[in-house]
């Protein structure tokens, strides 16, 4: 299909222009590469969404031309890798072609009494300058729509121009996307991903670095709240709303038998907290590999509870020989809670999440030594072999849940 050249905005040709940030600073060869995964990612969302789309890359940009120039930009502006968004109107590059594109736009938003910018940006440094641009186009809408005032610093609404060796742009807005880099140009994680606020965060920050992912929840059974399973599955959907087009999986292995077994040999409360963080992340190191992941993920914190200590976080560690890496460890919660808000996956009201196997003073300090004993009585080997033999298995795509295989009846054994 050809550009659009009459679209439900009007009879303007309309397309959709997406910035990308930082793949501008890597070397031609990586910058290629990285632009052509871009593009793969961007025409699979379009396309797994039934939208028909062709994409032209001028230096820094991609067009996109198709018939819905919105739909195309909700899609586009949740792809890791693009900074933003415009829809645009194409023009020529003349002023007088830029000056009647601009007219028509702030004809449709700008009235008396309201204030307007115009900002411009040229490619080639040819011909009038942007600001003489500017002063033209300005001076022009000025004249067409009576009882308005230029304000460059808190302008009621702003014009965008883009002289390029093609043509013109024409536009109004810019649709923040997230940046990062494109889905799968890191390989790939495994994120432990809870019922919490903090672990979907730190999945979506590996996402944005161009991991691909995939998420392991440990389902406690009874040793968990009533509503833990369901909001760790939802924050599975809310996630997939951020690979567009694509499936993400998360696998869902059952713990259970490892607090049966914690209660029933009396390890001592205090220290049951990082053998269960131990315990996960062995299960999630042996599915790792089965699942060609290269890395674990964590929310974990410094000091955000007692089994995120930095004695603790290293015991914790201590489990496992993968890569492990914790986005989060830094972060004050009200930080990750803001960016939990920003990617619709924090929820005010999540129901009974609490965990039925917390102490009531875990410790902050555990001993190595103290643990390794412990676990020896407990068959660790045997209850990471059931955990990772007994996997449901829940497939999201754009925030829809589209199969959900439960584990192998594990718990009937
Ligand atoms: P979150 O930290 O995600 O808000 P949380 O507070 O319930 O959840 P923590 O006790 O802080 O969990 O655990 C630290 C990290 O361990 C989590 O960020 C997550 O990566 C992992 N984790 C905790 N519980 C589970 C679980 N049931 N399944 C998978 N991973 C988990
Ligand atoms: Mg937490």
């Amino acid at each position: 299909m050809g550009p659009a050249s009459s679209t439900d905005m009007g009879s303007r040709e309309h397309l959709v222009m997406v910035r990308y940030g930082e793949l501008f600073l890597k070397s031609d060869p990586v910058k290629h590469h990285f632009i052509g995964m871009l593009l793969r990612n961007i025409r699979h969302a379009l396309s797994a969404n039934g939208l028909a789309a062709r994409c032209e890359t001028p230096r820094g940009r991609i067009l996109i031309y198709g018939d819905q120039p919105e739909k195309i930009a909700g899609i586009v502006s949740r792809v890791f890798g693009v900074v933003d968004v415009s829809i645009c109107s194409r023009t020529g590059s003349t002023p007088e072609a830029l000056c009647s594109e601009a007219i028509s736009l702030a004809s449709e938003h700008l009235s008396a009494g309201m204030s307007f910018a115009v900002r411009v940006k040229r490619q080639q440094k040819i011909g009038p300058t942007s600001q003489e641009l500017g002063t033209c186009i300005g001076s022009a809408i000025w004249d067409h729509i009576p009882g308005l005032t230029v304000d460059l610093d808190h302008p009621d609404y702003e014009i965008f121009i883009e002289v390029r060796d093609f043509g013109g742009l024409v536009y109004d807005s810019r649709i923040a996307a997230p940046g990062g880099l494109p889905w799968g140009t890191q390989g790939g994680a495994l994120v432990l991903l809870s019922s919490g606020i903090d672990s979907p965060v730190a999945s979506w920050l590996v996402m944005k670095r161009g991991c691909e992912i995939i998420h392991l929840h440990m389902d406690g059974g009874r040793w968990a709240g009533a509503d833990v399973l369901a909001a760790a599955i939802d924050n599975h959907r809310k996630l997939s709303c951020w690979c567009p087009g694509s499936d993400i999986h998360m696998l869902v292995a059952d713990s259970e038998p490892l607090y049966d077994v914690m209660q029933r040999l009396r390890i001592p409360p205090r220290l049951r907290c990082v053998i269960c963080k131990r315990f996960m992340h062995r299960v999630a190191a042996l599915l790792m590999k089965k699942e060609g992941a290269q890395a674990l993920v964590t929310g974990e914190n410094l000091g955000q509870v007692a089994s995120q200590t930095l004695a603790n976080i290293s015991v914790i560690s201590e489990a496992v020989t993968v890569p492990v890496l914790r986005p989060l460890i830094t972060y004050d919660k009200e930080e990750t809670i803001t960016l939990a808000r920003k990617i619709a996956t924090f929820d005010a009201h999540p129901g009974d999440l609490a965990c039925r196997a917390v102490p009531r003073m875990p410790a902050t300090k555990a001993s190595l030594e103290e643990i390794k004993e412990c676990e020896e009585t407990m068959d660790i080997d045997g209850l990471v072999a059931h955990a990772s033999g007994s996997l449901g298995r829940v497939t999201a795509r754009d925030g829809k849940i589209i199969r959900h295989v439960p584990p192998a009846d594990a718990r009937k054994n």
